[in-house]
């Protein structure tokens, strides 16, 4: 049989306890399915002063706080202690630090840690509440002090190409701007709009110092992204990466394709009916099927078959390893475009022309943005439970939470 004092030893050392912490009662209630842990520092034991570490006396002791930890075999384990303050000389009377909690947290660090690790398995608030039997307030709580954490211990120092793009927020009726690490593969911040001040805010969020270590910056072509960018990294090159200038080249050949498509259909002609994806879609990811109707609709001499070819010959500028080669490719291809006689393909290529100095600087930095399009799911489903994030700045902290690469763990 055990003594209660062995008992309060066994359960010290499940919790951890750092010597003199000791446990001076533990209430198991059978009914409830609960065990209640009191935990106390010895009256006549000195304390150290949170600020500087001098041994001070007690002052007295806050009212008795608790704090969530582990289930102990499905029972709600609960510690309750009455903190002492201590009196340093310098600092004043204060709260001393606990081992087992952080300050002002509800929770244990071990149970924090459980409920992170929850909360990235389940991906929704709503799932992790549920299993961990606590309200989405406090679970949104927990994630919000991890992302505080990892963002005060986040190194910064080897930023050197970083990215910029929007993201439509709450079902396309606001945007966001984000600002993503290239090589790091981890998304630095996210603020609200896509405007001026939003992109001046998301460099702002960067110490001056690691702004002016960044060499190249992949982003759409977006005036707001370029003048930001200029005011806050002069020094860093833009990059109008191929992905978001194939993005544009597919949409111009998809208006092209759905003109004729409509004066096909005038006469009856279903020459382009259900084509589309036809014309999006990599021939190298065809079937035999879809390959063989391509090729035929390609030797129709269709504007759309045309508009394609313009788009698939432009694929040939990101191979160049030399500016002024590129550059007299793009001036050939330039050409064609324009005088295709389709006015999609004709804009698009004035559009890049306009912006060809950022455009070949790829070459150099051969950065894109395409990494964005990985965190794609991950953001799809954040939004999804967006009805839960009832502000911009509860999306933004679960946005660092799982793809922040912070070290959210508490210890
Ligand atoms: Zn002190």
């Amino acid at each position: 049989m055990k003594t209660s004092s062995d008992l309060h030893k066994h359960y010290s050392l499940l919790l951890g306890l750092i010597p003199p912490w000791l446990v001076t009662n533990v209430d198991l209630r059978m009914g409830e399915k609960l065990v209640e842990i009191d935990v106390q520092w010895p009256v006549d034991h000195d304390v150290e002063c949170p600020e500087c570490g001098r041994s001070c006396s007690i002052k007295d002791h806050r009212e008795e706080r608790r704090w969530r930890h582990l289930d102990t075999m499905q029972f709600q384990t609960i510690i309750k202690s009455r903190v002492p303050r201590s009196e340093c000389p310098d600092h004043g009377v204060k709260t001393i630090n606990i081992p087992w909690a952080g300050p002002n947290s509800r929770f244990t660090l071990l149970f924090e840690r459980l409920a992170i690790d929850v909360m990235i398995a389940a991906k929704s608030i709503k799932e992790a509440a549920r299993l961990l039997g606590l309200s989405w307030d406090q679970v949104h709580h927990i994630q919000a002090r991890a992302v505080e954490r990892g963002l005060v211990r986040r190194e910064l120092d080897e930023i050197k190409n970083v990215g910029i793009d929007e993201k439509s927020f709450l079902k396309g009726h606001k945007y966001a701007s984000l600002m993503v690490d290239i090589d790091g593969e981890r998304i630095l911040d996210v603020v609200e709009g896509r405007t001026l001040e939003a992109a001046n805010s998301l460099w702002q969020k960067l110490p001056e110092e690691v702004r002016s270590g960044v060499d190249a910056v992949a982003m759409d072509m977006w005036d707001a992204f370029i003048t930001s960018t200029k005011t806050h990294a002069p020094q860093a090159d833009i990059v109008h990466d191929k992905f978001h200038i194939s993005k544009y080249l597919n949409e111009a050949v998809d208006k092209v394709r759905r003109a004729e498509h409509k004066a096909f259909m005038k006469e009856d002609d279903e020459t382009l009916k259900g084509a589309k994806y036809l014309f999006l879609k990599n021939p190298a990811n065809m079937s035999d099927s879809e390959k063989e109707r391509f090729k035929r609709l390609r030797m129709d001499k269709l504007k759309a078959g045309r508009a394609w070819s313009i788009k698939e010959m432009f694929s040939d500028f990101w191979t160049y390893s030399y500016q002024a080669s590129a550059e007299k490719f793009f001036q050939r291809w330039y050409w064609w475009a324009t005088h295709s006689g389709l006015k999609p393909m004709a804009d698009v290529a004035k559009l890049m022309k306009r912006h060809l100095p950022n455009i070949l600087t790829y070459l150099r930095h051969l950065i894109t943005n395409a990494m964005m399009e990985g965190f794609n799911s991950k953001i799809q489903s954040i939004k999804a439970n967006a009805r839960g994030y009832r502000n911009f700045a509860n999306y933004r902290t679960a946005i660092l939470f799982y793809c922040g690469k912070l070290q959210l763990y508490p210890l």
